[in-house]
């Protein structure tokens, strides 16, 4: 059984609500929401965070699945926005690579 929880859920050892699933990659609600849409995009391969990327078409692959969740959800005129926490400093508590997509309500600036 796996440690990471991320791993857990694509594993389907611990249930999420799933928005999007590809061979490569799952897009589920987020268990917390921070927003009234709240979703992480992850790659199903086990990747620590963003500097563990090996391979950056992965982040085009990952940013085009963003575009196609925020299309289907009705982010797109309204505007959304895109995080990566990472390391400890950045916040990052998973320590498997996720992009939130957050919508639904006017995002502040900075972030805390
Ligand atoms: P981070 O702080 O690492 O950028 O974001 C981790 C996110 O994962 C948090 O927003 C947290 O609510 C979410 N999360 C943690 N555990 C689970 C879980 O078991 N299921 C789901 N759906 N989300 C989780
Ligand atoms: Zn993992």
């Amino acid at each position: 059984m796996s440690e990471c929880v991320f791993c857990r859920i694509v594993n389907g050892e611990l249930p999420a609500e799933k928005i999007f699933e590809n061979e490569k990659y799952l897009v589920f609600s987020d268990v917390n929401p921070q927003a009234p849409v709240h979703y992480l995009v992850i790659p199903k391969e086990h990747i620590t965070d963003l500097m563990a990327v090996k391979n950056p078409a992965m982040l085009g692959e990952i940013f085009s699945i963003v575009q196609d969740v925020a299309k289907k959800e009705g982010l797109e005129q309204k505007g959304f926005r895109v995080v990566n926490n990472c390391g400890d400093e950045g916040g990052q508590t998973v320590d498997h690579l996720h992009f939130h997509i957050l919508g639904g309500r006017f995002m502040e600036w900075p972030p805390g």
